[in-house]
């Protein structure tokens, strides 16, 4: 079996090398066999045995040469009627990350406190990329379509989902507290709520349509004006330089290989 380097990441350190000689029982599928090697298979993209593109309920035979790759960059997600971007959930530990996906628009739902069996719940019920960096998590066969977040920092992580995705951003219409929409709002009708440095100093852009927030650019205005720049540039990057998968590509769905068929 040959691990595609952008997957290593997912094996033992001691087993951490692209070149893996895997035992061959006859009946263990392939995807059980990737799993078992620690990727899970919402990571994975192509499969390929002898140069041939199969699914993961594949049967590897004694001498197949096997080759795992991860899933395409930008990877598709599929969208529901009348939706025109990708809807996130995050797992609890990924708070500051859900704060940063909602400064850019992203449709990000986040809890601290659900359980893995909720989370897979949401996500399906709402067709929401489950983001996690619990492959536990992503090893459930229940799950419609996960994805784990590469980095300890936000930025890192930020990156990596905004060069995995290239989701459309519309940065500061979303409330970072909530993921409620925001409506413009004039300084005027707020300013009774305001303090008087922030009255004279900020300009008022909106209001949350479900917690009532209101936000303006404030203290933290070109910090966050950063963090804006720096993700419209990643998404560009990503666009430019892998322009989405052809259509008609063969091989397992957008999602990753389909996880039902293992
Ligand atoms: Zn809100």
């Amino acid at each position: 079996m040959r691990v595609a380097p952008e997957l290593l990441l997912f094996l033992p350190a001691a087993r951490r090398r692209e070149e893996q000689a895997v035992a061959c029982d006859g009946t263990s599928t392939l995807g059980h066999l990737v799993e078992a090697l620690g990727v899970p298979l919402p990571e994975v993209g192509a499969l390929t045995a002898d140069g041939v593109r199969v699914g993961p309920s594949h049967q590897p035979s004694p001498g197949e040469r096997v080759e795992v790759a991860p899933v395409p960059r930008p990877q598709p997600v599929p969208l529901e009627p009348g939706q025109d971007a990708p809807r996130f959930l995050l797992d609890v530990h990924l708070g500051t990350l859900a704060r940063r996906m909602r400064l850019l628009g992203l449709d990000t739902a986040y809890h601290n406190d659900m359980d893995d069996p909720a989370l897979v719940v949401q996500a399906n019920e709402e067709r929401r990329v489950l983001l996690t960096q619990d492959r536990g998590l992503l090893r459930r066969r229940a799950l419609w379509f996960g994805a784990y977040v590469r980095g300890a920092r936000p930025d890192d992580q930020l990156r990596d989902l905004l060069d995995r995705f290239a989701p459309p951003l519309s940065p500061w219409t979303r409330c970072t507290a909530c993921n409620g929409p925001l409506v413009p709002v004039g300084k005027e009708e707020v300013a009774p709520e305001l303090a008087d440095g922030t009255r004279r100093s900020y300009d008022v852009y909106g209001r949350c349509t479900e917690c009532g927030q209101v936000y303006w650019r404030g203290a933290h205005g070109g910090h966050l004006e950063k963090i804006v720049q720096e993700a419209a540039r990643t998404v560009a990057a990503a666009r430019a330089a892998r322009p989405a998968s052809s259509p008609g590509a063969p091989g397992p769905g957008a999602g990753g290989v389909d996880s039902a068929a293992s």
